[in-house]
């Protein structure tokens, strides 16, 4: 079996979803570009988003030992090279305790060197490549994502920014905030309708966070949540990792104005 890639039409309902999705996207840029204009840095090249900006996901994500090794292995990797590495996870959502959770147990081996660093990656090849293997039948949750190091070219400027712009945006620190063209990739991924699957598009900051952009298909969410509570089985003992923190105040006004 492999994923069904449908047309618009055939899928009213997610159609309905995407457009919600995009909406929300167009709102990002446009909100965006109008607090640069506010702060006179329109020609600054800066076009980070902040996760903190992002609601909560009621649903925790859980790491297989497999999974956190690649997580380590590409926070490693990021940090010693200063560098993007790219990955792709696969998983389940599952309940524990009537609690719903999104188990993420599969490691997929991207082929180098083609798609294994950013530099060179489309996220359909990516896509394209997932639909050509059959190791993603028994599973229903995809994890697209790539790392951020803590030094790239287009961060530059970023020290230039007006302190009332870095504030009112929620802006981190370069390397721990999403770009805008990350979620524009990301929403590619959505409009792909990969048929039944939950798309998540994830950062691995180089400080070892995990950002998580999900719009579940089944919450039928206008705004892309994110995933704050990420534990990790490793040896007998459950880790948890380092996430964002929701600003809400700044986040409704963000959104809602
Ligand atoms: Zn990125």
């Amino acid at each position: 079996m492999s994923f069904e890639i449908k047309s618009r039409s055939d899928q009213p309902e997610k159609s309905r979803r995407f457009e919600q999705y995009n909406d929300v996207f167009g709102k990002i840029k446009r909100k965006t570009e109008q607090i640069k204009q506010k702060y006179d840095a329109e020609n600054t090249e800066m076009d980070s988003f902040s996760p903190d900006l992002l609601p909560t996901n009621e649903r925790p994500m859980m790491l297989s030992n497999d999974v956190y090794a690649d997580y380590q292995r590409i926070l490693r990797l990021t940090n010693e090279n200063n560098a993007e590495y790219n990955f792709l996870w696969l998983g389940n959502r599952r309940t524990l305790d009537s609690q719903e959770y999104y188990s993420i147990e599969k490691v997929i081996t991207l082929p180098q060197p083609s798609i294994l660093e950013r530099s060179s990656a489309n996220p359909l090849e990516k896509i394209e490549f997932y639909n050509s293997t059959n190791e993603h039948d028994d599973y229903d949750v995809i994890i697209d994502g790539h790392s951020h190091p803590a030094q790239e070219p287009s961060y530059n400027g970023f020290d230039q920014l007006p302190q009332p712009l870095i504030d009112e945006l929620s802006l981190r620190k370069p390397g721990e905030n999403y770009s805008i063209n990350d979620l524009g990739t990301y929403r590619l991924l959505l409009e792909s309708k990969i048929k039944d699957k939950t798309i998540i598009g994830s950062v691995i900051t180089y400080t070892g966070e995990l950002l998580t952009a999900v719009s579940d298909p089944n919450d039928n969410a206008p705004i892309p949540t994110t995933i704050r509570q990420i534990g990790a089985e490793a040896t007998d003992d459950t880790i948890i990792l380092p996430t964002s923190k929701f600003d809400e105040e700044k986040s409704r006004r963000f959104f809602e104005e």
